[in-house]
């Protein structure tokens, strides 16, 4: 590898280190896994680990025949069959479960959302705008997975989202193309980073790289970008450095005094799998 792509890829696995949320280590679909029961696990994710959601939709499963009894099901019938199986924030996921099946249901009269493994990226954002109950990170674990429904290997197109957030931190040329930009990402999503560095990637370009308005003053990786030092300024950019530093030591002491107080440790994320194609449309 030459030097100068060695030093980006580098780089790169620096800036993912910054970006990463313990919300994204989402790992690939089941083999039994459909695009319902999918969605519904990331909408009852929270900020839990997502083994925890996937948890309480593998006891939904096996506790109603159908999804649609989940659905029309008393609210205390769904919170005790997951407080049963020992699954946290019963009562508030089986809100969440009701809640989000109901708008599945009322948008399109059934259930049976594989179709959005079928759809252009475009046609399951607008499904995800209508639902209004996804967290943001559903659009790219969807894509992710449409992508590699497709072939083991497959990863979704290179947005412009991305383009623009990787030329702006020079870790590509201005105006890459599709084939540069992967060089650059694929050695960095390989195996059970595939999910997390890519929703990392994807969630930084669309939320904070904003094409007209980037939030270089909030963004994790400001230390190091060119197109923000030059956009904010000398002293913008000296002044955003101490302000996110300040903040980040506040918020470590927070955490640090909040662990003290609840004798608790950090949840695990993660959990294995792969990918694949097909999925049990019945149960939806
Ligand atoms: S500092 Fe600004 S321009 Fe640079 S990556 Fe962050 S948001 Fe984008």
């Amino acid at each position: 590898m030459a030097k100068a792509t060695t030093a980006r890829s580098a780089g790169l696995g620096t800036l993912l280190r910054k970006l990463h949320k313990p919300t994204y280590r989402v790992p690939p679909r089941e083999s039994d896994e459909n695009a319902l029961e999918r969605l519904l696990a990331l909408v009852l994710q929270g900020e839990d680990p997502y083994s925890v959601a996937r948890q309480a939709v593998k006891v939904l499963r096996r506790s109603y025949a159908h999804w649609n009894e989940v659905r029309v099901a008393r609210r205390f019938e769904v919170r005790d069959a997951l407080a049963l199986r020992r699954v946290p924030q019963s009562e508030e996921r089986a809100l969440k479960a009701q809640e989000f099946l109901r708008r599945v249901f009322g948008l399109q009269n059934h259930l049976d959302l594989d179709w959005l493994y079928d759809a252009t990226s475009e046609r399951r954002e607008k499904l995800l705008a209508s639902l209004t109950v996804a967290p943001e990170h559903a659009a790219p674990v969807l894509d992710l997975d449409a992508a590699l429904s497709e072939g083991a290997d497959r990863l979704p197109p290179v947005s412009t989202d991305l383009k623009r957030s990787l030329a702006r931190l020079s870790l590509t040329p201005s105006s890459p193309k599709d084939g540069q930009v992967l060089d650059l990402i694929a050695p960095h999503l390989k195996g059970e980073k595939l999910y997390p560095n890519y929703l990392a990637l994807q969630m930084h370009a669309r939320l904070i790289c904003e094409s007209k308005h980037p939030r270089c003053r909030q963004c994790p990786v400001l230390e190091g970008c060119p197109h923000g030092k030059r956009a904010l300024g000398s002293e913008g950019y000296r002044v955003a450095l101490e302000e996110m530093s300040a903040a980040a030591r506040k918020a470590g002491a927070g955490e640090d005094s909040a662990a003290r107080g609840s004798g608790k440790g950090g949840a695990k994320g993660g959990g294995k799998g792969r990918a694949r194609s097909s999925s049990s449309a019945q149960r939806a």
